[in-house]
């Protein structure tokens, strides 16, 4: 059996060694005569594995003691819902910055809650550019200022991290957590859903400043409760364990690559190959100002629409999978996230150029 290049958009392709790994320790971990999935949270083989998979993390991401980590459950979507109850504190609204569809549901959760002010919107233009921080209008009583570094569906990234002050800066990472060097201490919160360079989908990572702990309204159910997660070591109820465990070796293996920083060369030389590529072939678009052009989801565009079903049979056939675009842009788009090999991107760049071959 060979593995195909699956360029989904998430879940996406987990590194092979760890996929092998998981598979060896499956039945019996380590002399335990079970596997990990079958394991109490409370014991100590469990309690090491959790434990490692923070401290790794701590060390990928350069994330110091005045954070906390959480290992939650709900996806990032539950986080949308999850922050606001949280942060808000006495105060009435939040600041969001709109760049695309996951802003706009990380919006419309909040709103729920809260006043949201947005402080600036890239809809005027396609969501293809990100506006200016100089021209954006921020609230003068914000509990935190949300946004979105990098739009999955749009495959808009942020290249610089805004400045908000003394504002909390709040993040849904989800789709570029750990694909390259972040510093942490910008941030009041980071969140991200595992199932892009993380993990296993449902598993949910936030890294908290501990002073934002203990905010929560009145009302927050327990479970979405920030400093009860926190005292519990992410284990007020049973937690997401196989998929924790799943996490951990997915930070072992980015330490064996070198880290975040090593990744980011990979990453960098990835996407700028297939951008050099789609802007070199009049039969391929990219709509996105270059310079926020995502690292991790590059959609692209065929000259004729017409000819996407034909496009995604031969790359089925190739076993370059999940191409087919965001059902709300269209199109194709290729997630090239940490675990994707340099030579997918590769097997994908040759079979563009064959496909455009043939139309020309
Ligand atoms: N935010 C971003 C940027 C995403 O890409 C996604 C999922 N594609 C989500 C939030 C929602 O994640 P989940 O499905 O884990 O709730």
């Amino acid at each position: 059996m060979s593995r195909a290049y699956n360029f989904c958009a998430g879940p996406a392709t987990l590194p092979e060694a760890v996929l092998r790994q998981a598979q060896e320790e499956m039945l019996d971990w380590r002399g335990t005569g079970m596997s990990v999935m079958e394991m109490s949270h409370r014991s100590d083989d469990f309690v090491a594995i959790a434990e490692a998979a923070e401290q790794d993390l701590r060390q990928l991401a350069g994330i110091s003691d005045d954070y906390a980590v959480l290992f939650m459950q709900g996806g990032a979507s539950s986080q949308f819902s999850t922050i606001p109850l949280n942060l808000l504190g006495d105060k009435g609204s939040a600041d969001y910055v709109n760049t695309g569809i996951w802003s706009k549901k990380a919006i419309a959760e909040a709103s729920r809650y809260a006043d949201v002010n947005v402080v600036a919107s890239a809809e005027a233009n396609g969501f293809t550019s990100i506006p200016d921080q100089a021209v954006w209008q921020t609230g003068a009583d914000a509990a935190y200022l949300h946004y979105t570094p990098n739009e999955t569906i749009g495959g808009l990234e942020f290249d610089f991290v805004p400045d908000s002050g003394d504002v909390p800066l709040v993040a849904d990472m989800s789709s570029t957590m750990l694909s390259r060097p972040l510093d942490v201490s910008k941030f009041g919160l980071i969140y991200a859903g595992a199932q892009k360079n993380i993990g296993p989908s449902g598993l949910v990572v936030v890294i908290i400043r501990k002073d934002l702990l203990g905010k929560a309204r009145r009302e927050t159910p327990t479970m979405m409760n920030y400093q009860v997660i926190a005292d519990n070591g992410s284990m007020y109820n049973t937690p997401a364990t196989y998929s924790w465990y799943l996490a951990g070796l997915v930070f072992k293996w980015l330490k064996a690559q070198g880290g975040v920083e090593a990744m980011a060369k990979i990453n960098d030389r990835k996407a700028r190959k297939l951008y050099d590529f789609i802007d070199g072939n009049d039969f391929y678009a990219n709509p996105i100002e270059p310079r926020f052009r995502s690292w991790m989801n590059v959609p692209f565009t065929l000259a004729e629409d017409a000819l996407n079903s034909e496009f995604l049979k031969g790359a089925d056939a190739r076993g370059l999978l999940n191409l087919k675009g965001h059902r709300s842009v269209g199109g194709m788009r290729a997630s090239i996230y940490n675990a994707m090999p340099e030579a997918g991107v590769d097997a994908l760049i040759d079979y563009m150029a064959e496909f455009a071959e043939e139309q020309a």
